[in-house]
């Protein structure tokens, strides 16, 4: 089998005249946690409904798991998991129920569907809520039921749409904790998220995208590092001056002026560049008020590279319900 687990490529779909994901192409490879990282509407869901074979391919190639998603979505769907933003569980069931039911429709042998539940129950942290009603389960625990569930015929891949989404950042932590024991077992995981933090600290790599573009892919490493050494924030009696003074300065790569603060991205250590900039600014008569420096965050990236702040105009929503299926009664 090949390495790359997902192949997309010059991806399109559109609704109406709205082009929600526009020639997209990436590769995720076996054993990663992938991450597209953007704000609402940017495009995440329709990519991640393509791949799962819930949304038909309109125009170019996707493959999982060596499978075609538009010729054999059959086999692309035996070989994933699930873990949506909608949740499917069936609430008069129990928790182990849910697993169970879940196993018998993909055929699942009964001894390996009873080691499976109890490998997952304990991986989430369920054990004790075997008997359970799923109804009754706090909404985190409801997330891991959903969780376990996607897991349960051992997928190669796990799509996770927003996994946490609504979570205080505890819950949000342990969801990280459980995903890392996924990848462990060698299951490749392929997530959306608009948490920042989320996508810094679980994915391997991450693909920035937005207004259906992916516009940088890389390990969160690499695409902090692309901003330089440090970034350096200063309020200035002039600051549309003092960017211009800046933007003349060698090792100064980017120079940002929209914010109250300047910011400032550096190719060097900012101790080697700060005098440098002192002086320069005050020969042209600008005074410095405030100075501020950090290492780049995802946050910084994200800006840097989308213009934007993500949480601007991000609104978040409830998970939606399913209704309960009335077949499984
Ligand atoms: P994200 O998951 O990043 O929030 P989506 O893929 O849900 O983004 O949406 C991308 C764009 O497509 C948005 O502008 C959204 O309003 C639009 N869109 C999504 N689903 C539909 C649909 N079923 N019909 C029409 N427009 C849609």
């Amino acid at each position: 089998m090949t390495a790359n687990v997902i192949e997309v490529n010059n991806l399109e779909h559109k609704y109406g005249d709205l082009k929600a994901v526009d020639n997209i192409s990436f590769t995720v490879q076996k054993g990663e946690i992938f991450s597209f990282l953007g704000p609402n509407g940017a495009g995440k869901s329709t990519v991640i409904n393509i791949l799962t074979t819930l949304r038909k391919l309109q125009k170019g190639e996707a493959k999982v798991n060596g499978y075609d998603v538009a010729k054999e979505s059959k086999y692309v769907r035996k070989s994933i998991g699930i873990v949506f933003q909608m949740m499917c569980l069936d609430y008069e069931m129990t928790v182990c129920e849910n697993l169970e039911y879940h196993g018998k429709i993909y055929s699942m042998p009964k001894e390996e569907r009873r080691k499976r539940i109890d490998e997952l129950l304990k991986l989430t942290e369920l054990d004790n809520k075997r008997n359970t009603l799923a109804k009754d389960l706090s909404g985190g625990m409801k997330r891991r039921l959903e969780l376990a569930r996607g897991l349960m015929t051992k997928p190669a891949v796990l799509f996770l749409d927003e996994p946490t989404i609504g979570f205080d950042i505890q819950t949000r932590m342990r969801m990280w904790e459980y995903l890392r024991e996924i990848k462990k077992e060698g299951t490749t995981i392929f997530m959306t998220t608009h948490y920042m933090e989320e996508a810094d600290q679980l994915s391997d790599r991450i693909s920035i995208i937005d207004h259906g573009k992916i516009i940088v892919t890389g390990t969160a490493l690499e695409l902090k590092n692309q901003l330089g050494e440090d970034l350096l924030y200063l309020e200035t009696s002039d600051n549309k001056a003092a960017a211009e003074v800046l933007r003349t300065i060698e090792s100064v790569t980017a120079v940002d002026d929209d914010a109250k603060s300047l910011r400032i991205m550096l190719g060097v250590d900012v101790t080697h560049i700060l005098p440098k900039i002192m002086d320069s600014l005050r020969q042209k008569g600008i005074e410095i008020t405030t100075v501020n420096i950090k290492k780049p965050s995802m946050d910084d990236v994200f800006v840097h590279y989308t213009g934007h702040d993500l949480r601007e105009g991000y609104t978040q929503e409830k998970p939606e319900e399913c209704e309960t299926v009335e077949a499984l009664k």
